[in-house]
C-alpha cells in the first residue's frame, strides 16, 4: 500500500455553517420522514445499511488517507482501526437484521390463561449520533449501523478536530442513503449545543466525560434515553504470572497503537514488584522491536491529534522519572513511546485519562494490593489482565468491575463485532455492537393477546370480589 505524509496534511478543526435554525428544520424534515414509516420497511433498512457498505467499500482508500490526515495514524491503523472495524459492523447487521427484527414469543403466566405473550422491537423515532476524532469514521459509523438497523431517522454529528474525514462523511453520506432519513451536521460546540436544544428519541455520544454530562442534563428535559460511550483511566494487571514477552508485546500494541488514543487502551500498569525489572526491560525491547531505535522515523507510529493535546501529555510528563522514550517534538506533534517508573498515585499523571502513548509503570507488591488501588478509583472504560493463572484471572474479575475486560490483550473486546461493548458509571451507560447496536435504538415493546374463547380467568378476577375469588386468590398466591 502506499504511504501518505502525515505532517503538513492536517487542517483546522471544522468550522461549522448549519445555524440553530437550519438545524431545527433538518430535525424537523427527519421527523416528518419518520412518520411515513418508510424507515419501518425492513427492506428500506437492508438498502442503507447496503449503501453504508458500498460507500466504505467504494471510498476506503480516500477514507483511511483523511484518518491518516486527521490523526497522524499509519494508514495499517487507520484500515484496521477506523474501516475496517465498521465494515465489520454492518456486514454483522446485513446478516443478523431480519433475524433480529423477529418477535420474541414470551410465556405468559398460567393465570392469564389463555393468553400469548412476545416482545416486538419498535424503532424510536428521530436519534443523534456524536462523534469524537479518535477513531472519527468507526464512531460515526457504527451508532449509525444501530440506529439505520433498527428504522429510526439519524443525524449523524462528525468531530471537527477530525475535519478530512469528517468532510468525506458529510460528502459521500448524502450521496449514498436516503437524505430524508439521514442528515449530517459538521461543526462544533454550536452545532452540538443546537443540536442538543433539538428534541430526539435518542442520542449516542461518544467522547470525554464532560461533555457527556452536557448531553445528558440535555437529554433529560425530553427524556431522551442515551448511550453515553466516555472514557477514562484503564488499568492493566501484569502478574508474576503473565508469559513475560508475549504479554509484553500485546500491552504495548494496545498502549501505542492509534499513539496511545484509544478509549480502551490500557492507561497505567500495575505490575508486581516481583516482575518489575524484567518487565520494563522486556517492554524496553518490544518498544524498539515494533519502532526501530528512532520511532519518530518509523512509518508504523503515530502522532497526537493536536498542539492541544499534544501540550496536554508533554506536560504530564513533567517531574516524572523516564524509563525508556520521554522526547518531544511539537512541530511534528510526537511523542517518543514512554514508559515511566516510581509514578506517585497523586501525581497529575494519575488523575486524568493520558490518552497519548505515555505508560506509568507503578510496581505493587501483590495482586490485593493492585486490586485495592483500582477499586479506590472511579471505575474504568476497560481493563487488561495479564497472566497465564486462571486462579489469579477470576480473583481480579471477582473483586472489580469494569466496562469490559482483555485477558492477555488489550482493546479487543471493543473491536470485535457482537460482543457488548460500554462502559460502568463514569466510563458510561448502556451498550452497543452487533444486535446490542440495534436493540439501543430500540423500544422492547412487549405485547400480551388474551383469547376470547373462555371466560375462565375473566371470571375469576372481575368484580365483584366475592368470598371464593378471594379463597381462590389466597390459595394461588400460597397465602394458605
Ligand atoms: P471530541 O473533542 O471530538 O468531542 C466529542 C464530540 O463532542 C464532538 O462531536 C464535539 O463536537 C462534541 N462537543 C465537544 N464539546 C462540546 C460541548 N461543550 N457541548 C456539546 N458538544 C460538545 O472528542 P473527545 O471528547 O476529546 O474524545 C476523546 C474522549 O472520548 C476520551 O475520553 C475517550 O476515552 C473517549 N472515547 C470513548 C469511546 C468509547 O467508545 N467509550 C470511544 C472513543 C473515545
Amino acid at each position: 500500500m502506499d504511504k501518505v505524509s502525515t505532517t503538513g496534511r492536517r487542517l483546522p478543526p471544522v468550522q461549522g455553517t448549519a445555524s440553530a435554525e437550519d438545524i431545527a428544520a433538518i430535525v424537523k424534515k427527519l421527523r416528518d420522514t419518520f412518520n411515513t414509516r418508510k424507515t419501518h420497511d425492513i427492506n428500506w433498512r437492508m438498502g442503507q445499511l447496503k449503501a453504508m457498505r458500498a460507500m466504505l467499500k467504494e471510498h476506503y482508500r480516500e477514507f483511511i488517507d483523511a484518518l491518516t490526515y486527521d490523526t497522524g495514524r499509519p494508514l495499517y491503523e487507520a484500515w484496521t482501526g477506523d474501516v475496517f472495524c465498521a465494515q465489520n459492523e454492518i456486514d454483522v447487521a446485513i446478516k443478523g437484521l431480519k433475524k433480529w427484527v423477529r418477535p420474541r414469543p414470551l410465556e405468559p403466566d398460567f393465570g392469564f390463561f389463555p393468553s400469548k405473550a412476545w416482545t416486538v422491537l419498535d424503532p424510536l423515532g428521530v436519534t443523534l449520533v456524536i462523534a469524537p476524532w479518535n477513531y472519527p469514521l468507526e464512531l460515526v459509523m457504527n451508532p449509525t449501523v444501530g440506529a439505520i438497523g433498527a428504522g429510526n431517522c439519524v443525524v449523524i454529528k462528525p468531530s471537527e478536530i477530525a475535519p478530512h474525514t469528517s468532510g468525506l462523511v458529510a460528502k459521500y453520506v448524502p450521496q449514498y442513503m436516503d437524505n430524508d432519513a439521514v442528515a449530517v451536521v459538521e461543526g462544533g460546540v454550536a452545532q452540538t449545543t443546537a443540536l442538543l436544544a433539538q428534541h430526539f428519541d435518542h442520542i449516542f455520544y461518544t467522547g470525554n466525560g464532560r461533555v457527556g454530562r452536557i448531553v445528558l442534563e440535555a437529554a433529560a428535559k425530553n427524556l431522551t434515553t442515551v448511550n453515553l460511550e466516555l472514557g477514562g483511566k484503564c488499568p492493566a494487571f501484569f502478574t508474576k504470572n503473565a508469559k513475560m514477552q508475549v504479554a509484553c508485546r500485546r500491552l504495548a500494541w494496545g498502549k501505542f497503537y492509534n499513539n496511545g488514543q484509544t478509549c480502551t487502551a490500557p492507561d497505567y500498569v500495575l505490575v508486581e514488584k516481583s516482575v518489575e525489572q524484567p518487565f520494563l526491560e522486556c517492554m524496553a525491547k518490544t518498544i524498539k522491536e515494533f519502532y526501530g531505535d528512532d520511532p519518530q522515523k518509523s512509518e508504523d507510529y503515530g502522532r497526537i491529534v493536536n498542539v492541544h493535546h499534544f501540550r496536554r501529555v508533554v506536560a504530564l510528563l513533567k517531574d516524572q522519572q523516564v524509563y525508556v522514550g520521554g522526547r518531544t517534538d511539537e512541530s511534528d506533534l510526537y511523542i517518543e513511546p514512554t514508559v515511566l517508573v516510581n509514578v506517585s498515585p497523586d501525581s497529575p499523571l494519575m488523575q486524568e485519562e493520558i490518552f497519548g502513548p505515555v505508560m506509568p509503570v507503578i510496581a505493587v507488591p501483590d495482586l490485593e494490593t493492585a486490586i485495592q488501588f483500582v477499586n479506590a478509583r472511579p471505575k474504568p472504560l476497560a481493563q487488561c489482565i495479564y497472566t497465564e493463572d486462571r486462579g489469579e484471572e477470576r480473583m481480579i474479575l471477582e473483586r472489580t468491575t469494569a466496562g469490559g475486560v482483555d485477558i492477555n490483550t488489550a482493546n479487543l473486546h471493543s473491536a470485535t463485532p457482537g460482543i457488548p461493548f460500554g462502559g460502568v458509571g463514569p466510563s458510561g451507560m448502556g451498550t452497543y455492537h452487533g444486535k446490542l447496536s440495534f436493540e439501543a435504538f430500540s423500544h422492547r415493546k412487549s405485547v400480551i393477546r388474551q383469547g376470547t374463547w373462555t371466560e375462565l380467568v375473566s371470571q375469576a378476577i372481575n368484580p365483584p370480589y366475592t368470598k371464593w375469588k378471594w379463597n381462590l386468590a389466597k390459595f394461588l398466591s400460597g397465602t394458605y
